[in-house]
């Protein structure tokens, strides 16, 4: 059996997260992330057989350091031989890239001219891909793209209502994210529920930190909810999603805000935080609405109400509804979530199946509405298995 091993780096301005997933099987056979990079206390958690391992990293150790150890780590592990590319997830790839591309100089000008438009995301991606091809140098490196399963939608969902210059000269237009996550679950939904996927309308919910709502017609992207960034859309852990844009302006002439702080409010201070005044993590937000709490009841509400509506108006693009997918820590976990969209939706057809809802959670799949047409599905999403399999298919096209 030839070899078939894949490294997935996923790096983000202070962390890396990594995995080496068997391309064959599926497998994941290390997982782990450096986190805190650049800071005073930087470490590497990882698991390896079941087995959880720390490694500190000495103070201020940045991407390069945490890539060698990794390096290290892998040729300890005896991991090394077996692997047959390194496969990096790239938030922004702009117009310019439509589907996964192997690591040329060409590519890397094209993801640099892009980081204007993901300056937090791009910069450290291309951290992640200088250090790795230094370290394994011997091996392709492939770039898959949060966005490029969107570049199918056409113009009237992916531009703005702004000046068409804006677009023409600056790239600004929607652009959508999750785009990996998207692909994979809406593919598994389609083979799990034996759909036709050149005669299929499905609508997939990606809700983790960010949160994102993609329309599917025939196994195409064919419109998303975020936008030009993360921000649009949908509520979310600390991100607001849509708002008025005349609050910008509010904040800065009335309340005199800046920019930046306007930007670190939508960002990091609304979403379910901001309303709740509690917190971001949905779990802790449903405990304390069920306990009570008033604001952690209302975030909840929003945040359902919100989704629903997005939802609803994706029927719109698709003229119908055969499959609805939840994935993502909240879409895979939370019946209490999913079951308050459903009951949202009932307009549509759906109805929750309590027993079902409450079996598909912690990992499992399955349909969880009365109905299988059209049927809401829990799908666990699986980013990681993408980008090795994308990676593994352009390396052997390289041979
Ligand atoms: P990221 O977007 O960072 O990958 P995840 O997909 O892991 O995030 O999702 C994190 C979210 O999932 C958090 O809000 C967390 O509270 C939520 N979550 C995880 N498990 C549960 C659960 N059992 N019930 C409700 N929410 C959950």
């Amino acid at each position: 059996m030839p070899s078939s091993h894949v490294l997935v780096l996923n790096c983000g301005s202070s962390s890396l997260k990594f995995a080496i997933i068997d391309t064959v099987s599926g497998d994941e056979l290390l997982s782990g992330l450096a986190e805190r990079l650049g800071e005073l206390d930087p470490q590497i958690k990882y698991k390896f057989n079941g087995d959880k391992q720390l490694i500190a990293l000495s103070p201020n150790d940045a991407h390069q350091t945490a890539i060698a150890k990794l390096v290290e780590l892998v040729k300890q592990l005896q991991l090394d031989s077996n692997l047959i590319a390194v496969g990096h997830r790239v938030v922004h790839g702009g117009e310019h890239f439509t589907k996964s591309a192997l690591i040329t100089p060409d590519v890397i000008e094209a993801i640099t001219k892009t980081s204007s438009l993901a300056p937090l995301h791009n910069p450290a991606n291309l951290l992640g891909i200088e250090a790795a091809q230094s370290a394994f140098s011997h091996l392709p490196q492939i770039a898959v793209f949060d966005t490029a399963f969107h570049q199918s939608m056409s113009p009237e969902a992916f531009l703005y209502a702004l000046p068409y210059t804006l677009y023409k000269q600056h790239g600004i237009r929607r652009y959508g994210f999750h785009g990996t996550s998207h692909a994979f679950v809406s593919a598994e939904a389609i083979k799990i529920l034996d759909l036709n996927e050149t005669n299929s309308k499905v609508i997939s919910a990606h809700l983790g930190n960010g949160c994102s709502v993609t329309a599917i017609k025939n196994g195409k992207s064919v419109d998303t909810s975020m936008g030009m960034t993360p921000l649009e859309g949908l509520v979310m852990g600390t991100r607001s999603g849509d708002i008025d844009p005349g609050i910008f302006n509010y904040l800065t002439e009335q309340l005199n805000y800046s920019a930046k702080q306007i930007d670190t409010l939508l960002n990091k201070e609304s979403g379910l935080l901001g309303i709740s005044e509690l917190s971001n993590d949905c779990r802790t937000i449903e405990e304390s609405a069920a306990d009570g709490h008033q604001q952690a009841a209302l975030a909840l509400d929003i945040f359902c109400y919100r989704l629903a509506k997005q939802i609803a108006a994706f029927v719109v693009p698709l003229g119908g509804l055969d499959a609805l997918i939840f994935t993502g820590g909240i879409g895979e976990n939370s019946d209490v979530i999913r079951a308050k969209v459903v009951a949202h939706l009932s307009f549509l057809g759906l109805e929750i199946d309590n027993d079902k809802n409450l079996a598909a959670r912690f990992g499992s799949e399955g349909v969880i509405t009365k109905q299988t047409a059209p049927c809401a599905i829990v799908v666990p999403t699986n980013e990681e298995w993408m980008i090795a399999n994308d990676a593994a298919n352009i390396a052997q096209e390289q041979k």
